[in-house]
C-alpha cells in the first residue's frame, strides 16, 4: 500500500497551548504514525520535544508541561523524503539571523534535489534528510532584512507542495504552496486561532472551522490578529490533491467546504452506476471504503454488510516502512465473518489498489471463508503514476496498475470481475468544477513532471547501498 505523509496542526493565544496541540495531533495521527513533535513559545524563547512514535508514546505529561506559552505548532510524520531516523522529526528548530524559528510541513519541494545542490555549494551543511530544511537554508540566507520578506523570498524559490506552519516568538504563519496540493484549515477556539491539516483536529478541541487556507495564501497570525497575503503572483489554477478526498482524509473532516465522508459516498454511487454487478452483498475493504461501499449499496440497492473485520490495533498497513512488516500487518489486519460469507456473491469495494498485493490477500481470504464470487470495485481510477507531492507511493513499475490492463490486474488479484471509477466519473462527482490534482491516474502532472526529484534522488542512492555485497 502507499505510504503518507504528515499532519499538522497550530494553535495561537491559548494557555493551554501544547496540551491543545497534544489533542490535536492526536485527532491527526492517521497522516503520519512514525513520528511526533511539538513547539512551543511563550514569547521570549521556544519549547521543543519531538520523537519517534505514536503521539501517546512520545509525549508524556512531563514533557508537555515543559512546553510553556500560549502558542504551539505540531507535526506528525510518515517519512516521504529522509529516513524515519530520530533526526528526521519535526517540527525543525533553527537559529537564524532574526532570532529563532520552528517549521512544520506537510508536501513535498519537487524543486529540493536542484536547491539542496546550490545551497551546499554555498556552504550549507544539512542537519536533517528532509526537504523541509531547505526554507531554514532559503530563509537564512535571503538578503532581505524583515522575516516576512526573507520567508517569501525563500517561498517564492521553492516548487511543489507544501502546507508550512511557522512559529517564532511573537507569531505564527501558515502557508499553502500556490497550487493548493495539501489541505490547511483555520478556526476559531474563543479568542484563540487553530490551523490544522484537517478539521478533525479542531473537533476535539472544540474549535469551529473557519475557512480552508486558499492556495498560495501566507496568513500571519499575531498579537494584532490574522492578516494574509499572496507571495507568489500571478497566482495559478489550484490543483488540490483528490486523494485527500478519496482515502486520505479522515472522512469526518470538511475540506475545502466538502464533507469528505459525503463525498466517499458520492463516489461509491458513481461506482455503482458505472459498474454494476450482480450479488447478495456489499462488502467494505474496512474502514476507509465503509462510506464508498455504502454510496454504492443505496444505490444499487444490494444489502451493506460488514463481511470484514479489521483490527483497530494494527495501523493503517501502509505506514509501516519495512515490506516485511506491512505484509504482516495485511495478514493480521482484517478477518472475514464467515457464517455471513459462506456461499455468497460479494461485491468488495476498495478505495484504491496499489502494488495490489493487500486485495489479492482479501480476496483469498473471503475465497477460503465460503465466498461464490467477488466482484471487485474501486471507488478511483487505476492508480498508474507516481506522486511527487507528498504521497509516497511505490516506483511506477511496483503500481499493478502501470503496466497491466483491466484483465491482467483482475487475473493478478483472483476476483471474478474487477471495475474502477472513470476519470470522467470522478470529475462527476466533484461537479466538473477543476482545481483538482488526478496526476496518479491521468499523468498530468500539474505543471510538468518534476525532474531530478529529491526523493527518486534518496531511493537511488538507497537501492546503490543495498545493491553493495
Ligand atoms: S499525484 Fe495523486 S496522490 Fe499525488 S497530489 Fe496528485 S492526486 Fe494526490
Amino acid at each position: 500500500m502507499r505510504k503518507e505523509f504528515c499532519g499538522v496542526f497550530g494553535i495561537w493565544n491559548h494557555p493551554e497551548a501544547a496540551n491543545l496541540a497534544y489533542l490535536g495531533l492526536y485527532a491527526l495521527q492517521h497522516r503520519g504514525q512514525e513520528t511526533a513533535g511539538i513547539c512551543s513559545t511563550d514569547g521570549d524563547r521556544l519549547y521543543h520535544y519531538a520523537d519517534q512514535g505514536l503521539v501517546q508514546e512520545v509525549f508524556t505529561r512531563s514533557t508537555l508541561s515543559g512546553l510553556k506559552g500560549n502558542a504551539a505548532i505540531g507535526h506528525v510524520r510518515y517519512s516521504t523524503t529522509g529516513s524515519s531516523a530520530s533526526r528526521n522529526t519535526q517540527p525543525l528548530m533553527a537559529n537564524y539571523w532574526g532570532g529563532s524559528l520552528a517549521l512544520a510541513h506537510n508536501g513535498n519541494l519537487t524543486n529540493a534535489a536542484e536547491l539542496k545542490k546550490r545551497l551546499e555549494r554555498k556552504g550549507a551543511i544539512f542537519q536533517t534528510a528532509m526537504d523541509s530544511e531547505i526554507l531554514l537554508h532559503l530563509i537564512a540566507r535571503s538578503e532581505e532584512n524583515d522575516f516576512l520578506e526573507a520567508l517569501k523570498d525563500a517561498l517564492r524559490q521553492i516548487r511543489g507542495a507544501y502546507s508550512f506552519l511557522i512559529l517564532r516568538p511573537g507569531q505564527m504563519i501558515a502557508a499553502k504552496d500556490p497550487r493548493g496540493f495539501r489541505p490547511l484549515c483555520v478556526g476559531r477556539l474563543g479568542e484563540s486561532y487553530v490551523v490544522a491539516s484537517e478539521s478533525c483536529a479542531f473537533d476535539i478541541i472544540g474549535a469551529q472551522l473557519v475557512r480552508e487556507l486558499e492556495a498560495g495564501e501566507m496568513a500571519i497570525i499575531g498579537p494584532e490578529g490574522i492578516r494574509s497575503e499572496f507571495p507568489i503572483q500571478p497566482r495559478i489554477e489550484p490543483s488540490f490533491c483528490i486523494f485527500e478526498h478519496i482515502y486520505f482524509a479522515r472522512p469526518d473532516s470538511v475540506i475545502a467546504g466538502r464533507s469528505v465522508y459525503e463525498m466517499r459516498k458520492r463516489l461509491g454511487r458513481q461506482l455503482a452506476i458505472e459498474h454494476p454487478a450482480v450479488a447478495d452483498m456489499v462488502v467494505p475493504v474496512p474502514d476507509s471504503s465503509n462510506p464508498a461501499a455504502l454510496g454504492y449499496s443505496q444505490q444499487t440497492g444490494i444489502p451493506f454488510e460488514i463481511g470484514l473485520i479489521r483490527s483497530h490495533y494494527v495501523g493503517r498497513t501502509f505506514i509501516e516502512p519495512r515490506q516485511s512488516i506491512r505484509d504482516f500487518g495485511a495478514k493480521i489486519k482484517y478477518n472475514p465473518l464467515q457464517q455471513l460469507l459462506v456461499g455468497k456473491r460479494l461485491v468488495v469495494v476498495d478505495d484504491s489498489i496499489v502494488r495490489g498485493t493487500t486485495a489479492q490477500k482479501i480476496v483469498k481470504m473471503l475465497r477460503a471463508a465460503g465466498a461464490v464470487e467477488i466482484h471487485y470495485r474501486l471507488s478511483c481510477p487505476p492508480w498508474k503514476n507516481p506522486c511527487y507531492y507528498g504521497i509516497d507511493t511505490p516506483l511506477r513499475e511496483e503500481l499493478l496498475a502501470s503496466s497491466r490492463d483491466l484483465e491482467a490486474m483482475r487475473a493478478y488479484i483472483a476476483a471474478d470481475s474487477l471495475q474502477f471509477l472513470s476519470i470522467e466519473g470522478l470529475e462527476r462527482v466533484f461537479d466538473n468544477q477543476g482545481g483538482f490534482c488526478m496526476a496518479c491516474f491521468s499523468g498530468d502532472y500539474p505543471g510538468g513532471r518534476p525532474r531530478n526529484h529529491f526523493k527518486e534522488i534518496l531511493e537511488a542512492r538507497a537501492v546503490r547501498v543495498a545493491a553493495k555485497p
